[in-house]
């Protein structure tokens, strides 16, 4: 039996995902978390997300997935010899892109979900601030929100809190859920694995900071 007031949330550790399992334990009487394990280059990501889910007082379960990283090569956050893109290339994917790696995490999660009983699923893509990665775009998850209920003949709910944020508006909805320095000092966003502020060159890093002094700015401009 599937009980709506029951979540489980894909999480990583990182800014967005973090401030999904506050959203969630806001919403839902009773949340989870899920974190994956596919040959990241930063281990630490996992010890931060353990953590962060003790804080918030929510089951995590930590499920090894490296086939996903076996399977496709020339990722910069699995394969230590390429190296990452320091922007975004005009015509193509960056190659901080893993993929599938939305359609196997959600997939996975959802077998899960059915496993804890939980309706709800929560996932913190966002395609605004869009890095150009097409499985976090509203139409990919819709469309598989549809595919794991007829593979299984449930009734999920995928939800994504943050889908049409952008980074200052979700650095916005973690000062409102009381996180903010929680989010801010705890979490892990850097492509270089350094926690809090990361280390302010990386891709993931400058989108996180930028968003963080427009919020900073707009914020003070109100007082
Ligand atoms: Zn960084």
């Amino acid at each position: 039996m599937m009980d709506s007031n029951k979540a489980l949330v894909v999480f990583s550790g990182g800014q967005d995902s973090t401030t999904c399992l506050f959203w969630a334990k806001k919403n839902f009487k009773e949340v989870h978390a899920i974190t994956f394990l596919y040959g990241q280059r930063h281990k630490i990501e996992v010890e931060k997300a353990r953590k962060i889910a003790a804080q918030a007082g929510v089951p995590i379960t930590v499920r090894e997935v490296n086939f996903i990283g076996e399977i496709s090569t020339g990722c910069s956050l699995i394969d230590t010899a390429v190296k990452m893109d320091p922007v975004k290339p005009e015509k193509t994917m960056p190659n901080t892109f893993v993929p599938g790696r939305n359609l196997f995490f959600l997939s996975i999660a959802a077998v899960h979900a059915r496993e804890i009983g939980a309706k709800n699923i929560i996932t913190g893509v966002s395609q605004t601030d869009f890095s150009g990665y097409p499985d976090c775009r509203d139409s990919f998850i819709r469309s598989l929100n549809v595919t794991i209920n007829l593979a299984m003949d449930e009734q999920f709910l995928i939800h994504t809190p943050l889908m049409w944020l952008n980074k200052a508006q979700t650095w916005k909805l973690a000062d409102e859920l009381g996180v903010f320095d929680l989010v801010r000092n705890e979490t892990l966003t850097c492509y270089n694995g350094i926690p809090g502020d990361g280390c302010g060159n990386c891709p993931a890093c400058q989108l996180r900071m930028k968003g963080l002094q427009e919020y900073l700015e707009s914020k003070n401009s109100q007082l």
